[in-house]
């Protein structure tokens, strides 16, 4: 059974710790989150912080990842921000991942946006992301599913995430799509294949596909965008046939 969030709760929680958060309701089922986000981590380095934000959450959540914005004007364009000017937190469906193991709102903005802003700071000072930093688009994602699954090869990513698009059985004696050749009970892959099946991968799927055909000089199928599943069906065929 999937637990009812009660974002307005959250909501309260989160803007009870950090204090100079204010939150609006814009629509029926959209709320911003706004004013200062002040911080101090402790570690792995002592750094204060104080950013402008608009935090941006629905009900949704945590189905849907809220998106946040820095309104200060204070992290420049070419840092990690996406095309609407929101931040890039990371690769959507690892925050996906967290978000359905742990779909709390204040945990979210710790784990995510606070560690932005600490990169961001460690960054200016020193030229270097103190976690690491992932590319942008389907590098940033192939390279989440390379660590995630711990594979190296592109061919058994993209046939890991076509069974889980066809819905492929993850407790019975069927092999690990990995080419391991092992069952998939037998591999380590079972809890990555039932944790991937909780969220939707086909838009990784979609992508990783399209990046794989282009390396290897297969461009027989066009890239139709936008990406809807209807698209996805002529280019992937139907997953109930
Ligand atoms: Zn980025
Ligand atoms: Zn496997």
């Amino acid at each position: 059974m999937e637990k009812i969030i009660d974002i307005e709760e959250q909501i309260i929680e989160l803007t009870n710790f950090y204090k100079k958060l204010k939150y609006k309701k814009i629509q029926r089922a959209i709320y911003i989150i706004y004013g200062e986000l002040e911080f101090k981590t402790v570690s792995p380095e002592v750094v204060r912080g104080k950013y402008n934000v608009e935090i941006q959450v629905t009900k949704r959540f945590p189905s849907e990842v809220p998106s946040v914005k820095e309104v200060g004007g204070i992290i420049p364009e070419d840092f990690h921000k996406n095309d609407s000017e929101t931040l890039c937190l990371g690769v959507e469906t690892e925050i996906k991942l967290f978000l359905r193991n742990t779909p709390n709102l204040l945990k979210f903005v710790n784990s995510f946006v606070v560690p932005y802003f600490y990169s961001f700071k460690i960054w200016q000072k020193t030229g270097n992301f103190p976690f690491g930093e992932r590319p942008h688009f389907v590098n940033g994602i192939i390279e989440f599913y390379k660590e995630f699954l711990l594979l190296n090869n592109l061919s058994s990513i993209i046939n890991i995430l076509k069974y889980i698009y066809n819905k492929g059985d993850l407790n019975g004696y069927c092999r690990c799509p990995c080419g391991s050749g092992k069952n998939i009970n037998e591999c380590f892959h079972q809890e990555k294949l039932k944790e991937l099946s909780k969220i939707n991968i086909k838009d990784d799927l979609y992508y990783i596909y399209w990046y794989y055909n282009k390396i290897n000089g297969k461009r027989k199928k066009p890239i139709i965008f936008p990406l809807t599943l209807e698209n996805f069906e002529k280019l992937y065929g139907n997953k109930n046939k």
